[in-house]
């Protein structure tokens, strides 16, 4: 791998992660938001763009705005889908599969699934 200690990488301006940089690029304003679950999200942005009302929580996918007192509240689903995005995400894909097979499994035993 080598050590990667070459001055490469310090090129000011290259790169779409430029912010660490000495500031040279353009000027960059921090916003925070925070999503109906109070997390705080701090993305930036070019000083000059438009900067959105909301923006979606990178850590659970609700909307965020920049009013922590009254964040926007998260869509309204049906219950169920809800409960079904719910589960979703508390089981991986492999988990359900096993689950289903599981219930498969004694069906074929002959056993009440579930
Ligand atoms: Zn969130």
């Amino acid at each position: 791998m080598g050590s990667g200690n070459a001055i490469r990488g310090s090129r000011v301006g290259a790169g779409p992660m430029g912010e660490a940089e000495r500031g040279e690029a353009a000027p960059r304003v921090r916003v925070s938001f925070w999503c109906a679950n109070m997390h705080e999200t701090r993305p930036s942005f070019a000083s000059d763009a438009a900067i959105p009302e909301t923006w979606d929580c990178p850590r659970c996918g609700l909307p965020a705005g920049q009013d922590e007192a009254a964040p926007p509240a998260p869509p309204k689903n049906e219950p169920y889908k809800t409960h079904l995005a719910y589960v979703k995400e508390r089981r991986s894909d492999k988990d359900g599969k096993a689950i289903l097979e599981e219930a498969l499994e004694r069906l074929r035993n002959n056993k009440s699934p579930w």
